[in-house]
């Protein structure tokens, strides 16, 4: 028996990883292994003792020197093979991954331990059309769901519950946050193996799309689940045989990959697959839910390149995108007979930028000037706050930067735009996707940004 991997398919393919901690080391070791070679891996935190005993990657050495996860990465894929291609953002996938690198994407397989990382995740994928694959995992237990925009998407399928936590954590609204401290989850190498390992599967099916591996060779004699297995020392017949049973329950249906000759590929999409290592089980709930009124569904689309970059400052960006249809490709203008265009913003979709912070109980002012993310790290550093609770402070911020913005000479770097970005632009009233130009600063930590 054999499955066709087509090769060609896999080492074409680019894939971003977010999260190289447990997960993370485990899908990309299998990434490697599989033939991928177009890689770029998120992550800020660096290696801590802590992540030895289940990080596949990570050695003492780098511990010790106290080296970010991203760099460690890059050099033992390196090491497995020096044809890798691999491109790292020391960062959060919230707020420094820019919009225009995910879109170069063919999947993004999420390894992160937090509902607001995914919300981030699928939010951007939707934005840019591309696949994602979560994993999740938690002492002996997992889970694999897959996500593609125009079919499901994580923000639907969160209840009323997770939407509450996410509220909490949603940037800017005048109140300050500070940055969720990121607790040690107990969990072992064992799970993060097996569920690293699924999340490749499904991302490898997806650089397959269309062109099924699964079906073409296994509906025969040889299949592993025609042949022997159908007896008395089954494991799957001892005491499993039951109701709850995957293999009796849902599987055994048109739906079942090993049954049916649809040449499609059958994917995790629109499910879960919950893994309880402790009973040897695995579920397969439905995770389907796509609600049209979704604020988290909107396509970024069509995307034009401006000569607007990161590095330039409020005044020049405006200066330029005020020339129209050059970098908006603005069409009715000229229909209209229009010259002038009246208004122009540059929407700050994923962070506010804050000026000042006022007390609440004096309303003295003090100054900030940084993105939403950083106030609470900033006012920590105020003598004049001594002490004063977050929750005595409150935050000005600005969610849009046109003609009126009081700081012109600031960069949209500094007002906490990425590298590789792409912003939504406001032109009188119709918005615009325009991706900045390459020349920005770039962090010290990233490599090479392939710019093809
Ligand atoms: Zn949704």
């Amino acid at each position: 028996m054999s499955i066709d991997i087509r090769q060609d398919l896999v080492s074409a393919a680019h894939v971003m990883v977010v999260g190289c901690g447990a997960l993370g080391n485990e899908v990309l070791k299998n990434l490697v292994l599989m033939g991928v070679t177009h890689i770029v891996a998120v992550d800020f935190d660096i290696v801590e003792m802590g992540n030895l005993t289940r990080s596949v990657l990570f050695t003492r050495s780098d511990a010790e020197r106290k080296r970010t996860k991203v760099e460690v990465v890059a050099e033992r894929v390196r090491d497995m093979n020096p044809n890798i291609d691999i491109q790292t953002v020391c960062g959060d996938i919230a707020y420094d991954v820019g919009l225009g690198l995910i879109r170069q994407m063919d999947v993004v397989i999420g390894c992160v331990d937090s509902r607001w990382a995914r919300f981030c995740i699928n939010r951007y994928c939707m934005r840019a059309g591309i696949p994602w694959v979560d994993g999740g995992i938690d002492g002996l237990e997992g889970t694999v769901r897959v996500f593609a925009p125009g079919k499901n998407c994580y923000a639907c399928n969160l209840g009323p519950e997770g939407l509450k936590d996410l509220a909490r954590r949603m940037p800017c609204s005048g109140i300050i946050r500070r940055q969720e401290q990121r607790g040690a989850a107990p969990t072992t190498s064992i799970i993060a193996s097996i569920i690293g390992a699924i999340e490749v599967q499904e991302g490898l099916k997806i650089m397959h799309n269309e062109e099924c591996i699964m079906h073409n060779k296994m509906h025969n004699e040889e299949c592993i689940m025609h042949n022997k297995m159908y007896n008395e020392e089954c494991i799957m017949h001892n005491k499993m045989y039951n109701e709850e049973c995957i293999m009796h329950n849902k599987m055994y249906n048109e739906e079942c990959i090993m049954h049916n000759n649809k040449r499609e590929m059958t994917t995790l999409c629109g499910k879960m697959m919950y893994y309880d290592g402790e009973h040897v089980t695995v579920r397969i709930a439905d995770f389907q839910a796509y609600d049209e009124e979704c604020p988290e569904h909107e396509t970024w689309a069509p995307v034009r390149q401006t000569e607007v970059s990161r590095d330039m400052t409020v005044a020049k960006a405006l200066a330029l995108l005020r020339q129209g249809d050059k970098e908006t490709g603005r069409q009715g203008d000229r229909k209209t007979g229009r010259q002038e265009v009246q208004n122009i913003a540059i929407c700050l979709t994923n962070d506010c930028f804050v000026d000042y912070v006022v007390r609440r109980d004096t309303d003295e002012r003090i100054a900030v000037m940084v993105p939403g993310r950083m106030v609470a790290d900033k006012v920590a550093l105020e003598k004049a706050l001594d002490g004063q609770p977050l929750s005595g402070l409150y935050q000005h911020e600005y969610h849009r930067v046109d003609a009126s913005f009081p700081y012109p000479s600031l960069t949209l770097a500094q007002l906490g735009i990425p590298q590789q970005d792409i912003v939504r632009v406001n032109v009188d009233g119709e918005d615009y996707y325009l991706e900045l130009s390459h020349g920005g600063t770039r962090n010290d930590t990233e490599e090479e940004i392939d710019t093809e």
